[in-house]
């Protein structure tokens, strides 16, 4: 069976590796501390690119603005009703101008999505399983990037970080959309039963320069982690290899029933899967022994 295998791999792309968070709240909206301060605690942890999204309000100033943490305009709105009557949170990156909506009850995801295209923005649904949303509820939808697939806020908050059954449901529908992990910071310190937010989940992009960043990210060209390293990822006839940071344990995960799970006694640092054809995608992930994740973007594949 001849397979074409749709994947852009950050890999074997040139550039340089670039680390960053692109959901993060400041006293724009319910976050814990100022723009300026929010900057120079994640310039501290040494991440490369930042998009601060408060809640229905664009935070872009020019004085904001730090040479070496590099500044995407961004913005989370709220709006549309899933079916349990709970509203999208929908993550708008790269946008020019503040998006606001008279009437949040009235608009629906789709136009939120649209409304974020026409401002030559990306949109990426907020925490899916923390807002109740069900598979039924973003199957409609058209012309988003992907899904948060780890939100640290929704898992420290109320244990509903983690969206990636929506996300292979999504992609069993041949929706190739992207997995983002992002922090949602709204807490900087840590509190009694609760750690921080900041730092506990994010994105590796690949990208020429900083200014590329947004390119790239449009192309998939990033893995996810709240931990582990992924130090390579290779495409030879039809094996996957991917190399890690020692993990416990590396899925490879496909279509309903098919996959390979892989669990190490102790660690291990590598994993293969040999492409049978009539998976619809292929997507790894790693999991290191505190339970940290680290996700690949999704190997799409067709006949
Ligand atoms: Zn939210
Ligand atoms: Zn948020």
């Amino acid at each position: 069976m001849s397979v074409k295998i749709k994947f852009n791999n950050p890999f074997s792309t040139k550039g340089n590796w670039y680390k960053g968070n692109l959901h993060t709240h400041t006293t724009n909206s319910d976050g814990g501390l100022s723009p300026e301060d929010v900057i120079s605690s994640y310039c501290r942890k040494g991440y490369d690119f930042l998009v601060i999204t408060d809640h229905n309000k664009l935070t872009d100033d020019e004085n904001l603005r730090k040479e070496n943490l590099y500044l995407i305009p961004g913005e989370e709105i709220d709006g549309g009703k899933s079916a349990v009557g709970t509203s999208f949170h929908i993550v708008a990156l790269n946008i020019k101008k503040e998006i606001l909506f008279a009437n949040k009850e009235e608009i629906t995801a789709q136009e939120i999505i649209d409304r974020i295209k026409e401002e030559k923005g990306e949109a990426i649904i907020a925490h899916p399983y923390w807002s109740g949303l069900t598979f039924a509820d973003i199957l409609p939808l058209k012309g988003y990037l992907g899904i948060e697939v780890f939100n640290s806020d929704c898992l420290y908050g109320i244990g509903k970080g983690e969206s990636s059954v929506h996300w292979d449901n999504l992609l069993t529908e041949n929706k190739e959309i992207f997995g983002f992990a992002v922090d949602d910071t709204h807490h900087y310190s840590d509190q009694e039963y609760r750690p921080m937010d900041m730092g506990k989940g994010w994105i590796m992009v690949k990208a020429l320069n900083k200014k590329a960043i947004m390119d790239s990210i449009k192309k998939g060209l990033f893995y996810s982690s709240s931990g582990p390293i992924i130090k390579n990822l290779s495409l030879k006839e039809k094996t996957i290899k991917v190399e890690t940071s020692p993990v416990s344990s590396i899925t490879f995960l496909a279509s309903p029933a098919k996959g390979k799970r892989l669990t190490a006694p102790s660690t291990i640092i590598q994993g293969e899967y040999e492409i049978k054809g009539n998976e619809k995608y292929i997507r790894i992930e790693c999991v290191d022994i505190q339970g940290r994740k680290a996700w690949t973007n999704p190997l799409f594949l067709g006949a």
